[in-house]
C-alpha cells in the first residue's frame, strides 16, 4: 500500500469511528436524562396537602400545642408529648441543645410535617382546618440561612409579598436597615444578586430576609436566629430591625443571642423532644436547671463582651 493510500485509509477510518463513539455518548446522556426525569415525576407524584376550610381571624393570634408528638422515621420521637401555649403578641425564645426539636416545632406549625399525634391550634382552631395557603399567609418564617434567587435585589425583596409596590419595598428595606447599603450600589434596587450576581455578606442576607418578613406583614413570626458571628455594628443593625419586626406579632424565636433570651416574654427550654423548662430568664437562672447550664455555656462569651462594654450591666 502506498503512503498516500495509508493516510487516506486512516483518515476515512476516523470518519467511520467517530459516529459510533458519538452514539455511545448519546446513550450516556439519555440515561442521565431518564434518571433526572424519574426524580421530576417523583415531585409530580407528591400528594396534594390536604386543604381545610376554616378562615383565620386577623386579630390576636395565640398558638397552642396540645400533646404533640412527631416521629420522622416511625421509631424515634423528635417531639414527644409536648404541650404549651404562646399568648397572642408574646415573644417566646426557644432554647435547647442541638437536636432538641426546635426546628421541628417550626416545621409542624408550617405544616411541612403532620404530627403523629396531638393538635396545634391558632386561636382555638386546629391548624389542619385552615387551607394550607391561608395558614402560611399568617406566618412569616425567617430562616437561619437566607435563600437568595438569581435576580435583582428588588425581585428578591418582593418575594415577601409579590403584590408589593416599589415604595413598599423601599420602606421595608429602610425598616430592615438595608436601604442605605442598597442605595449605595451603582444599580441600587436593580442590582443583580444570587447565583450569578453580587455576593452579599451574612449580615446583609439576614437583613434582606427581615425586609421580606416586614413586607409580608404576617401576624405570626417564626424566627431562627443566625448563629454566624457578626461585627458589633451589623449586630446592632440586625437587632434594631428585628425589634421592629417583632412588634405587635406573636413571635417564636430559636434564640442564639443573649439579648433575645433576656428580652423574651418567656423562654421555653427543649431537650430531646420534650419541653423541660418554661419561665423568664431570671426564673430559669434561679432554677439552676438545663437553661442555667446552657446559658453559661452558650452565652458566656457574649456575657463577657457585654460586661467589657458596660461594667455596670447586671448579669446573673
Ligand atoms: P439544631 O439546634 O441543631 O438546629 P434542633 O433543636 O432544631 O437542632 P431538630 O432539627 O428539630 O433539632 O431535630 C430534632 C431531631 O429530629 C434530631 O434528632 C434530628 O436528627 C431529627 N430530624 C430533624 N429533621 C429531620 C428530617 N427531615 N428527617 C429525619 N429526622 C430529622
Amino acid at each position: 500500500m502506498s503512503v498516500g493510500s495509508l493516510l487516506a485509509f486512516t483518515s476515512l477510518l476516523q470518519h467511520l469511528v467517530s459516529p459510533f463513539t458519538g452514539m455511545a455518548h448519546q446513550v450516556g446522556g439519555l440515561q442521565r436524562s431518564l434518571a433526572a426525569a424519574e426524580r421530576i415525576w417523583e415531585v409530580f407524584d407528591v400528594p396534594r396537602e390536604c386543604e381545610g376550610e376554616a378562615r383565620p381571624r386577623r386579630a390576636g393570634h395565640s398558638l397552642c400545642f396540645r400533646n404533640i408528638s412527631l416521629s420522622y422515621d416511625g421509631s424515634r420521637k423528635a417531639i414527644s408529648n409536648l404541650s404549651c401555649t404562646i399568648p397572642a403578641g408574646a415573644v417566646v425564645a426557644l432554647v435547647g441543645p442541638s437536636g432538641a426539636g426546635k426546628s421541628t416545632l417550626f416545621h409542624l406549625i408550617l405544616r411541612f410535617y403532620e404530627p403523629t399525634s396531638g393538635r396545634i391550634l391558632i386561636d382555638d382552631t386546629p391548624i389542619h382546618q385552615f387551607p394550607v395557603r391561608d395558614l402560611r399567609q399568617l406566618i412569616s418564617y425567617v430562616p437561619q440561612e437566607t435563600h437568595l434567587f438569581s435576580g435583582t435585589i428588588r425581585e428578591n425583596l418582593r418575594y415577601g409579598r409579590p403584590s408589593a409596590s416599589d415604595s413598599d419595598i423601599v420602606s421595608a428595606a429602610k425598616d430592615a436597615n438595608i436601604h442605605d447599603f442598597i442605595a449605595s450600589l451603582p444599580n441600587g434596587y436593580g442590582t443583580e444578586i444570587g447565583e450569578r450576581g453580587l455576593r452579599l455578606s451574612g449580615g446583609q442576607r439576614q437583613r434582606i430576609s427581615i425586609a421580606r418578613a416586614i413586607l409580608k406583614d404576617a401576624p405570626i413570626l417564626l424566627l431562627d436566629e443566625a448563629t454566624s458571628a457578626l461585627d458589633s455594628e451589623t449586630e446592632l443593625l440586625i437587632q434594631d430591625a428585628l425589634d421592629k419586626l417583632m412588634k405587635h406579632r406573636t413571635t417564636i424565636v430559636i434564640a442564639h443571642r443573649l439579648s433575645t433570651v433576656r428580652n423574651a416574654d418567656a423562654i421555653f427550654v427543649m431537650d430531646n423532644g420534650h419541653m423541660v423548662e418554661q419561665g423568664t430568664h431570671y426564673e430559669l437562672i434561679q432554677q439552676k436547671g438545663l437553661y442555667s447550664h446552657l446559658y453559661r455555656l452558650q452565652f458566656r462569651e457574649e456575657t463577657v463582651t457585654v460586661l467589657e462594654r458596660d461594667p455596670n450591666v447586671e448579669i446573673i
